[in-house]
C-alpha cells in the first residue's frame, strides 16, 4: 500500500535541513545570482563532508535495495528522503544547490548502466574526505529533445575507445573537468545506422586529452550553476570505460538507449522534486508578506465567496501539492522495485509547469515588489523554469505521458 506520511527519521532531516536553508542558503542566495560562476567553496566543503554518506550519495536516485535490519526485510526509502531533502534545500536556493558536490547526474546513469564493478569503482570516489563532481553529456547542437540524432562517435582501437563530437549545456560539467576525480558519462552512437540502439554510455575522466571545454553558459536562472559545452578530439579512453555491454543488440530496437531512459526515470521525479523547492519558496513569501498586512486566505468558504487572490493562492497550492504526491508516487516506486516512468515524466511534467505558473503569478500578485531585486522573489521566477527544460521538456513529458497512457508508440504518436 502507498503510504505518504513521512517516517520519524525523514521527518528529522526535513526539520534540519529547512534550518539550513533558511540560515546558509537564503542569506548568500542574491551574491551567487549576481556573480555567476563564483562559488561558495567553503560552504560546498562543508556540505559534501557532511552529506557524503547520505544526499551526496543518493542525489544519483536509483534502484531501491531492500534493506536488512534484525534479520527482517525493510524497505528501502532512499529515493522519497532524497526526494524530500532535495525540496527542501532548492526551497533554500536552486542554484547554489546545483552546484554542490556530488555524483549528479553523471552518478545516475552509471548506477543505471554500469556492471557491479564499474558502480564501485567510479561512485565509491563520491564517498571519500574530497568533495568530487560528476555531469552527464547527451545534449548536442543537432540532439536535444530529439536523442536519436546523437552524432558524437565512439570508435574502438585497439584496448580504447576513441571519442569525436561536441556536447552542450553540460551542468557541472565545469566542476567535473576540473575536479582530479571528477568524471562526465557521455553518450555516444558506436553504430551510426543503428539509431537508438547504437547509442552507449562512456565515463570520460578529468584530464583526458581531447577533452575540452569550449564554452561557459552566461544563463538566466540557477547562475551558481555551471553550465558549459565539451568537445571531443581524438579523445581516448580506455575500453572499460564503456558502461555496460558494447554490443548493438537489436537495431530494430532502442536497447542501447535504455540506460538513457532508466537513468531518468531516476531523476524526473528529482527535477520535479527541485521544482517544488523553489515554487514553495515563491508561496510561502507572498504568505508571508500578505499575512504581514492582516491577510489570511479563508480556507473553509466557498469559492463565490472568496476574493480573486484567495482563489489564485488556493489553486496554486493544491497544484503544489499535486506536484508533490506525483514526484512521493514516482519516488516510492523506484524504492519499491517498480517501473516508474510514466510516473517520473507525469511528476515532471505536471511540477514543471506548476512551478512556471506558480512563480510568474506570485511575481504578479507581489506588484512592483516582485519584480524588484530587493527580494528573491524574481530570482525564483527565473530559477524556476529550468525544471521545464532539463532532463526533457514539458512538451516531452506531455508526449512520454500520452504514448504511455495512449499505448502508442514512438513511430505513431511523435
Ligand atoms: C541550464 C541547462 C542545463 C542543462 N543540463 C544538461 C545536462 O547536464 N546534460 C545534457 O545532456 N543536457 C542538458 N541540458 C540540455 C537540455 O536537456 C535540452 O535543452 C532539452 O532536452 C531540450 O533540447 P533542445 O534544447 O535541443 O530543444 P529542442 O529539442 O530543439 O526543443 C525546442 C522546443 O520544441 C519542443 N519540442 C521538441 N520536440 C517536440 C515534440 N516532439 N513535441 C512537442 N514539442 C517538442 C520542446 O519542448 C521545446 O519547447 C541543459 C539545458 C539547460 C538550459
Amino acid at each position: 500500500m502507498i503510504d505518504f506520511e513521512l517516517s520519524p527519521k525523514i521527518k528529522q532531516t526535513q526539520k534540519m535541513l529547512r534550518m539550513f536553508a533558511e540560515q546558509a542558503l537564503r542569506p548568500i542566495a542574491r551574491h551567487f545570482d549576481e556573480n555567476e560562476h563564483e562559488k561558495p567553496e567553503d560552504l560546498l566543503k562543508m556540505v559534501h563532508s557532511f552529506m557524503k554518506g547520505g544526499l551526496g550519495g543518493s542525489l544519483s536516485g536509483g534502484k531501491s535495495k531492500e534493506e536488512e535490519k534484525g534479520g527482517e526485510k525493510k524497505k528501502s526509502e532512499r529515493n522519497l528522503a532524497t526526494a524530500v531533502t532535495v525540496e527542501e534545500i532548492f526551497w533554500g536556493d536552486a542554484g547554489i544547490a546545483l552546484a554542490f558536490p556530488g555524483p549528479g547526474l553523471g552518478g545516475a546513469a552509471v548506477q543505471a548502466t554500469g556492471t557491479p564493478e564499474q558502480k564501485e569503482r567510479f561512485l565509491a570516489r563520491f564517498q571519500g574526505e574530497k568533495p568530487v563532481w560528476g555531469a552527464m553529456a547527451i545534449t548536442e547542437p543537432e540532439a536535444g529533445s530529439d536523442t536519436a540524432n546523437i552524432r558524437t562517435t565512439a570508435v574502438k582501437d585497439g584496448n580504447e575507445w576513441v571519442l569525436n563530437g561536441e556536447k552542450i549545456f553540460v551542468t557541472a560539467g565545469k566542476s567535473a573537468l576540473e575536479d582530479s576525480e571528477g568524471f562526465v558519462v557521455v553518450w555516444a552512437t558506436v553504430d551510426p545506422k543503428a539509431g537508438r540502439a547504437g547509442i552507449k554510455p562512456f565515463i570520460v575522466e578529468h584530464g583526458t586529452p581531447g577533452m575540452k571545454i569550449t564554452k561557459i553558459e552566461d544563463k538566466m536562472g540557477i547562475r551558481c550553476s555551471d553550465t558549459v559545452s565539451i568537445s571531443f578530439m581524438d579523445c581516448r579512453i580506455p575500453e572499460d570505460n564503456i558502461l555496460g555491454s558494447p554490443e548493438v543488440i537489436d537495431t530494430t530496437k532502442t536497447k542501447g538507449f535504455k540506460g538513457v531512459m532508466a537513468t531518468f526515470d531516476a531523476t524526473r521525479p528529482l527535477v520535479a522534486a527541485m521544482a517544488i523547492g523553489v515554487g514553495r519558496a515563491a508561496l510561502d513569501f507572498l504568505k508571508d508578506t500578505l499575512a504581514s498586512e492582516d491577510f489570511q486566505v479563508r480556507y473553509p468558504i466557498s469559492p463565490n465567496r472568496m476574493t480573486a487572490i484567495e482563489r489564485d493562492i488556493i489553486e496554486m497550492e493544491a497544484n503544489l501539492k499535486a506536484a508533490r504526491l506525483l514526484t512521493w508516487r514516482a519516488v516510492w516506486m523506484l524504492d519499491n522495485g517498480q517501473r516508474n516512468s510514466l510516473e517520473a515524466s507525469m511528476a515532471k511534467a505536471k511540477a514543471g509547469l506548476a512551478v512556471t505558473q506558480i512563480t510568474q503569478k506570485c511575481v504578479e500578485l507581489m506588484g512592483p515588489l516582485g519584480y524588484s531585486r530587493k527580494y528573491l522573489l524574481e530570482k525564483w521566477m527565473r530559477d524556476a523554469k529550468i525544471n521545464d527544460i532539463f532532463e526533457g521538456t514539458g512538451q516531452i513529458q506531455m508526449l512520454i505521458t500520452a504514448r504511455n497512457v495512449l499505448g502508442f508508440g514512438r513511430d505513431k504518436l511523435k
